[in-house]
């Protein structure tokens, strides 16, 4: 029997035609350096059907790639709109990704326009040439003639063009299960690989992060979303903010903790989000110029392990609550929150909150242990963590139809190469990626529970460790730790620090100290260039 329901699709067109109509007094801000460029969502809403309408003009229809080379702004969020809701698809390119990735991923997803910030001209200039697709280029923000265009692309100023077009575009009825965006992994470990998410996913995964189980948005926050709208769609909150009729604030490229802290104070957002990284430069921040940025209810943070010492410094000396979040480029990327069970006392919820988080409905998990049988969830068993649900990709994006690689899926299951727990309630603990774990002597050391305990020294502001080959027990772990500045510590008082934190064979015997811990595009530990630096002897 089917239902009486109406059949109609979930669409980005609708999303957008909601935002910039019922939804039309709330803003996106970008900040400029010393205040803020306004769009409202009704003026958000006209930009895109000029937008829209410039692109079709271009020939650009159903199922083309346009994508973006922008920071997070007012212009970015308009592309982010117009395009999926005309039936093209949208690629936000990171900014950030080697050269030669860069044009990867440009080429692999056969980009056919590019909208560019005219401060990042310098950069994307000499990736042109090389992109074989593209036919236009819009440069926003600044001097288009800056861009030196090669044979057959047209450079265009995004202000000029949207002034010629009309404000009105009547958006067409999308198939839900159609494309609307694609995302690439960054690569921190391997080759970039697209993603491409729907229009449904990205619908269903909005109204998750707007969810009290997740972000829990509405119209009466302000949202910093630090998280760049290239990483994994700046975890979904640009969508979300449009459904909850929420504020956006977008830092532009001030991503610096000084200017971070300067638009919070101006502009006093509820919530933001960003990698753990950002976070730990503007605790730092805080402590050398301390600041009230208690009108943020919640941050909500992930990408990597969180460290518990920076989330309970936050709470405890800035009154504000981290929530930790675990996902991937491949899940949308929400995947599972941190909010404690209720009726459980503060230490208890501590427990609970430092966890990757508790899986919503949508999302299935299980947990696969080293002989391939899954493994209970009980809150002790390792294994390797598979997901499935409706915004979790099933495969990658592959031009020509052929797998790529097919090892990460798994009867119908997402491998994400995270090993970790489950409690019997549905939290994910999670251990380490596959790839970090250290194996000593047969055993297994977790990267990050060491990386954890060693950052919670005072005088410590970062430390990455990873595996490195010894003899007697195949690898032993090494720790590349940054001092906060002034502080003075040396490997033995860390190791005494440890002690009675860590097993005792877990104790790292190798130690070094750097000026600061390699980043990768999106901000993560970038273990793959410490490994490349040790195995040339420049970390010993
Ligand atoms: P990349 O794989 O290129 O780094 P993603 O941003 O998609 O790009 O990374 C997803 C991975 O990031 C996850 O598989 C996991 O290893 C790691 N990750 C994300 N959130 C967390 C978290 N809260 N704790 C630990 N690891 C995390």
């Amino acid at each position: 029997m089917l239902s009486t329901m109406q059949d109609e699709p979930l669409s980005l067109a609708t999303l957008l035609r909601y935002a910039s109509t019922f939804q039309s007094e709330a803003k996106v801000a970008t900040w400029t350096g010393a205040g803020t460029r306004v769009l409202t969502y009704g003026e958000l809403g006209r930009q895109a059907a000029q937008l829209a309408n410039a692109l079709r003009g271009f020939g650009i229809g159903e199922g083309d790639r346009v994508a973006t080379f922008m920071w997070n702004n007012n212009e970015h969020l308009v592309a982010y709109n117009a395009v999926p809701a005309m039936g093209a698809v949208l690629h936000a390119l990171n900014i950030r990704l080697f050269p030669e990735q860069l044009i990867f991923v440009a080429n692999h997803a056969e980009d056919k326009v590019v909208v560019v910030d005219a401060t990042l001209i310098p950069l994307f200039g000499k990736y042109l040439p090389s992109l074989k697709t593209v036919q236009h280029v819009i440069v926003a923000n600044g001097d288009a003639s800056a861009l030196e265009a090669p044979a057959g692309v047209t450079v265009h100023s995004y202000d000029e063009l949207l002034a010629s077009q009309s404000d009105s575009f009547d958006f067409p009825v999308i198939d839900e299960k159609s494309a609307a965006a694609m995302c690439y992994t960054s690569g921190t470990t391997g080759d970039p690989k697209g993603v491409v998410y729907s229009h449904r996913s990205c619908w269903l995964h909005a109204m998750q992060v707007c969810s009290p189980m997740a972000m829990g948005l509405n119209s009466q926050d302000n949202i910093l979303a630090i998280v760049p709208m290239f990483h994994a769609n700046a975890w979904g909150l640009p969508y979300a903010a449009l459904m909850a009729g929420a504020d956006l604030l977008m830092p532009d490229r001030f991503l610096q903790p000084d200017p971070l802290l300067q638009m919070m104070a101006t502009e006093k957002p509820t919530f933001a989000g960003a990698v753990p990284t950002i976070w730990t430069g503007v605790l730092a921040a805080l402590e050398a110029k301390p600041q009230d940025i208690t009108h943020l209810r919640d941050v909500i943070v992930g990408g990597s392990a969180v460290p518990p010492s920076m989330m309970k410094a936050f709470q405890e000396k800035h009154g504000v609550r981290i929530l930790h979040a675990w996902g991937m480029t491949e899940t949308s990327p929400l995947g599972s929150v941190a909010h404690p069970p209720a009726h459980v006392t503060d230490e208890q919820a501590w427990e609970y909150r430092i966890t990757q988080g508790r899986f919503p409905a949508s999302v299935q998990a299980r947990l696969i242990a080293d002989d391939g049988s899954v493994a209970p969830n009980d809150g002790e068993t390792l294994g390797e963590l598979e997901v499935r649900g409706p915004w979790i990709t099933g495969s990658y994006y592959s031009p020509d139809g052929s797998d790529i690689d097919p090892g990460k899926f798994h009867d119908g299951w997402l491998k994400t190469g995270d090993v970790g727990k489950i409690s019997p309630n549905g939290f994910l603990t999670l251990v380490d990626r596959s790839k970090d774990v250290i194996k000593s002597g047969g055993e297994w050391i977790s990267s990050v529970d060491l990386e954890n305990a060693v950052m919670a020294h005072p005088a410590i502001a970062e430390a990455a460790v990873f595996g490195v080959p010894d003899e007697k027990w195949d690898e032993r772990p090494l720790v590349a730790a940054v001092l906060r500045e002034g502080a003075d510590v040396d490997a033995e008082a860390l190791r005494e620090f440890l002690a009675d934190k860590v097993a005792k064979w877990q104790l790292p015997e190798r130690w070094s100290f750097i000026g600061e811990v390699p980043k990768t595009s999106v901000g993560k530990f970038d273990k793959k260039v410490l490994r490349a630096k040790y195995a040339e002897g420049e970390l010993d």
